[in-house]
Formats: C-alpha cells, sequence, structure tokens
C-alpha cells in the first residue's frame, strides 16, 4: 500500500510548494512509494467537493500531512484543524510554518494598525473601505503551526532546500524519523575566520563585502561577520545548501538572514545572536535598527545608553 500524502499551505509564499516540486525526478521515485491525495499546488482538489456541493471543509484521509506556511485568519485555523484530524504524521514545513517566518513580522504591529496602513494610506484611492465580504477574519497574530496544532515534525528554511523534503519523506516511507543537521550555518561556511575581537562596529550591508574576484571560491574570502557585517550563521541551523553543504547565500556573498531558524527548534536565534556578537565585543548601539531587533528579543536592557 502506498503511503498516503496530503499537503496544505496556508499563510505562506508558495516557495515551499515550489522546493517539493524541485526534487525534480526524485518525485518519480516518491510516486512509486507514496501516493499524493491532496496538494493544492498540483492537485484540483476542492474543500467543498469538486463541484461545490459540500457542506463541510474536508480534506481526504492520509499517513502524512505536509503543512507550509503559519497560521494568520480563520480560514488557516479551519485547514490546518482538518489536516491535524486527517492525517496520522502533520510535517511543517518551512520556517513560516516552524516559527511564523517572513509574515510573522506583522506581529510587531496590531491588525488594526496593518488595516489602516494597507487601506488608509495616501496611495490607496478608496480610504477607510476595509473589505469585509468573502475575506476570512484574521486572528490577532500570525501563528507558528504548532502554536495552534500538535506538529510531529520540522523542516525548517525558507524555503526548505528539496534534498531535505526528499529524504524526509524516504524516511517516513520507511517508517524511520527524518534527522534535521544540528550543526550552524557557520559550521558548514568556508570563509576564513582569523579570530573574535577586532570589531567593534557592524555596518550596513550597502556595499559588497571584500573578495578578490567573483571567480575567487570561498575560502579565500573572509568572514562576513568579521568584515563587520551583521550575518546569522552561528546562530542558524545549517542545510540551506542541501547535499552541497555550502550555505546559499554565503555562496553568494551575501550575509545569512537566519532563514533556517534557530539551531534547535526552541531556541532564541535573536537572543543568541546578540549574545554571539556580545562575546565578539561588538557595541550594541552600531547594530542598524537596533531598536526594533531588541523589542524582539526581549532584551530591552540593552537599549540603555551604556553607563559612564
Ligand atoms: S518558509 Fe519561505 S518559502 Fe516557505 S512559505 Fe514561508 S516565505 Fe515562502
Ligand atoms: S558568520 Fe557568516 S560568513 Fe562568517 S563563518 Fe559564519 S556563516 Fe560564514
Ligand atoms: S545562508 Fe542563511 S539566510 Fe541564506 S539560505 Fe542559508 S540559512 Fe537561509
Amino acid at each position: 500500500m502506498p503511503v498516503k500524502v496530503a499537503s496544505e499551505w496556508l499563510n505562506s509564499c508558495s516557495g515551499c510548494e515550489i522546493s517539493i516540486v524541485d526534487m525534480g525526478e526524485r518525485l518519480l521515485d516518491i510516486l512509486q512509494v507514496a501516493e499524493f491525495v491532496h496538494l493544492p499546488a498540483l492537485m484540483d482538489h476542492k474543500y467543498f467537493g469538486q463541484l461545490g456541493n459540500g457542506k463541510h471543509l474536508e480534506i481526504p484521509e492520509a499517513d502524512v500531512g505536509i503543512i507550509s506556511g503559519g497560521i494568520r485568519n480563520e480560514e488557516h485555523l479551519e485547514v490546518a484543524g482538518e489536516m491535524r484530524k486527517k492525517c496520522n504524521i502533520i510535517i511543517a514545513l518551512g520556517t513560516c510554518a516552524t516559527h511564523g517566518g517572513i509574515p510573522a513580522l506583522c506581529n510587531s504591529f496590531t491588525t488594526d494598525e496593518i488595516f489602516q496602513r494597507y487601506y488608509s494610506t495616501e496611495s490607496t484611492d478608496k480610504p477607510d473601505t476595509f473589505p469585509s465580504e468573502s475575506i476570512p477574519p484574521m486572528l490577532d497574530a500570525c501563528y507558528a503551526l504548532d502554536e495552534k496544532i500538535k506538529v510531529d515534525i520540522y523542516l525548517p528554511g525558507c524555503p526548505p532546500h528539496s534534498d531535505h523534503i526528499f529524504k524526509a519523506l524516504v524516511a517516513l516511507v520507511e517508517g524511520t524519523s527524518p534527522r534535521l543537521p544540528d550543526k550552524s550555518v557557520c559550521d558548514t561556511c568556508p570563509t576564513q575566520r582569523k579570530g573574535k575581537g577586532e570589531l567593534k562596529q557592524l555596518r550596513r550591508f550597502l556595499q559588497p563585502p571584500q573578495y578578490g574576484s567573483p571567480d575567487e571560491p570561498l575560502d579565500k574570502m573572509r568572514c562576513l561577520l568579521e568584515q563587520g557585517l551583521l550575518c546569522m550563521g552561528p546562530v542558524t541551523r545549517a542545510g540551506c545548501g542541501g547535499d552541497n553543504i555550502k550555505p546559499r547565500c554565503i555562496s553568494a556573498r551575501v550575509p545569512c538572514r537566519g532563514c533556517y531558524g534557530p539551531v534547535r527548534q526552541d531556541g532564541n536565534q535573536l537572543l543568541d545572536m546578540l549574545n554571539a556578537l556580545a562575546s565578539n565585543g561588538i557595541d550594541f548601539r552600531s547594530l542598524p535598527e537596533r531598536k526594533s531587533l531588541l523589542r524582539f528579543s526581549g532584551a530591552h536592557h540593552l537599549l540603555r545608553p551604556a553607563a559612564k
């Protein structure tokens, strides 16, 4: 009997689904042993029956349910609940599902403030008319999946590399638990590190880092953090390069923005980053956007001016 797989997207950009499709020919291997019974990105499967005559939202039963995106409105909540009811194992796919991801940046504003900003600025042609029909009511915030339903397996990444999705599905078909890298991006980064303490100030990423030429191998370039760029590699889970291992952004000579989330699922990536900067002797007052960063981390005391 093939393993039945259902997949859903909630507060998501569909990049995670592209990563599923990005398995390429390996999808054909998966299809030998698994059957997709529900996959809105690729299959036309309606919530209320194919002719729209159903009375309740219904998703077919499955052994494995893959959900991308966090939960922002009541429809997301209902779909997530139905997936939990119908699937034996739930995989949170992508950082929006595992931690809230980019859409959770909205959590520093109230829903009212977001609506005001979106519908009542000088650039909108019908100010103050908020849509009310056919739009699911918003929740008070954007939630990671496990804040609303039980999650069995976490596959972070924005999006997760298709190598990890493939391995996770193979593991589940074989009846074992998928394993994620438990190292940091720095642990897999080939750039040169000379040591701590030289750098006191960070700078905005407005100019490229220093390196010889575009053809020069990465191991000839100095670590981006040691060049004064805010690189989240020390506190971010490795794996974005898939089996190729090299971190994606660093390979493009761009600092890591932390999209794979904390090295441990329950880690506080921002607070850990502040600790990493402190142990490197960096003055917090040189942090770009430090007020919002510190507010998110709960480390308000670091906003105070240094004692004279
Ligand atoms: S984790 Fe990234 S790729 Fe996946 S839905 Fe969220 S924003 Fe899109
Ligand atoms: S801080 Fe960034 S550039 Fe430096 S080693 Fe870590 S991942 Fe690489
Ligand atoms: S280097 Fe960092 S931000 Fe870039 S893809 Fe990898 S984990 Fe994500």
